[in-house]
């Protein structure tokens, strides 16, 4: 018998009902927008602030419309001027060279390593060509972050880490997103946290927070922010900043306050799925899993393998025999954009250098999202599809 996998690969859990509750108090309030708050009610917004520095161990939040809006509003934060160079990663989803395009500076792309994180050795040849560098932990996965952090220290770098897959994940017991000046996150519906659109930037830097504030839109009600310096700090950089508003309202935050409280229990249910279909793939002909460093702490809300030298028609034959019995992979080699599956060299508004060595791994790229929908059991059986399945075109290629 042919086993079939009918899980939907789009499928989120609910929304918890102790966040439709919350939610459903504020739709009643009328009270949504976050400086409309009565007496001394801080409101969702501040709270879910002050909730999510305390959980990554920060001084300062700010809940802003959406992960791509907090990567714009850090490059702003930090002077990124029109047609500044930003290093950023080959490997990566279109709104990261899309926030760096938001403000008219131009991306410079670095190199991506068999490991799937950015190639180190490229930064450090890139590192004199532009003084920040937007970092994506692209699908979760992180580099050497005490070498990066070595590299851009000495290079004068500011680090913006792009954590929209790594909301929870840690390097040597650092949680991502506190090793650069600004960590930036999603909570867009496929992200750790769901409230369809949304996001946060956070930093111990007074200054760069104040600064992101304002340009949020906070007009000059800043004080109400509890994860935010101190008045003083923004005594000059009240009159300097643009109003770019980008703010959360209280009904995300709402919902969002009840789920990160269950992050970490969440990242877990992750691992035992990405475990189990990292298990059953091991070991399969013609496939290169991914292998994590001990270093790394990984939060498996997606899973990636490798198809590494296979030509074009092949990996397509995997792709559509795996989708004939339910199981959705996506390629990250393919000439077009698809999907969310672009590449570097995709972005045609931004300018690239030929890298044929990442060239080599983003062709061998397949992606799979692991929603928590999925039972471990579910997950066992996608790896039993994708391993016959690859094991079937590897015999007909390896003849
Ligand atoms: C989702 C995502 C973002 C931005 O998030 P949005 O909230 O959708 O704007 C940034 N980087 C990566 C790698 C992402 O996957």
């Amino acid at each position: 018998m042919t086993e079939m996998f009918t899980g939907n690969f789009t499928q989120q859990e609910p929304i918890p009902d102790d966040a439709i509750e919350a939610a459903v108090r504020v739709m009643r309030s009328g009270r949504l927008h976050r400086y409309n708050v009565a007496g001394d009610d801080p409101g969702e917004v501040a709270l879910l602030e002050q909730e999510f520095a305390a959980a990554m161990g920060v001084k300062y939040c700010l809940a802003v419309a959406s992960g791509g809006y907090a990567l714009g509003c850090a490059l702003r934060a930090l002077g990124v001027k029109p047609g500044d160079k930003v290093l950023t990663n080959a490997f990566t989803l279109a709104p990261v060279p899309g926030a760096i395009a938001s403000v008219g500076a131009v991306p410079v792309f670095v190199g991506v390593t068999e490991a799937l994180v950015i190639d180190l050795d490229d930064l450090a040849a890139k590192a004199d060509e532009a003084d920040v560098l937007m970092l994506s932990h692209m699908r979760g996965h992180l580099a050497d972050m005490d070498r990066l952090m070595a590299i851009c220290d000495a290079a004068g770098i500011r680090v913006i880490e792009d954590c929209a897959h790594t909301m929870g994940a840690r390097w040597r017991g650092r949680l991502s997103g506190t090793d650069g000046v600004i960590g930036c996150y999603s909570t867009q519906t496929y992200k750790h946290l769901n409230s369809g659109e949304g996001g946060f930037l956070v930093t111990d830097d007074a200054e760069v927070m104040a600064r992101a504030v304002m340009l949020s839109g906070s007009y000059m009600l800043y004080d109400r922010h509890l994860a935010a310096p101190a008045p003083d700090v923004f005594d000059t950089i009240r009159y300097e900043t643009p109003n770019v508003s980008g703010r959360m309202d209280h009904l995300r935050a709402a919902i969002l306050r009840p789920q990160l409280r269950r992050l970490s229990e969440q990242c877990e249910r992750w691992n035992e799925r990405y475990r189990a279909v990292e298990d059953g793939l091991r070991g399969t002909p013609g496939l290169t899993v991914v292998e994590r460093p001990d270093e790394e702490y990984y939060v498996g809300s997606s899973i990636q393998f490798l198809l590494l030298d296979w030509a074009v028609e092949p990996v397509q034959e995997v792709i559509r025999r795996c989708a004939a019995r339910g199981v959705e992979l996506k390629w990250f080699g393919g000439a077009e954009p698809v999907g969310f599956t672009s590449r570097y060299d995709s972005w045609r508004y931004a300018p690239s250098r030929p890298m044929p060595a990442s060239d080599r791994v983003l062709r061998g790229i397949i992606d799979m999202r692991l929603p928590l929908t999925f039972s471990v059991e579910d997950c066992r059986l996608i790896a039993r599809i994708i391993r016959g399945e690859v094991g079937a075109v590897w015999q007909g290629v390896a003849g």
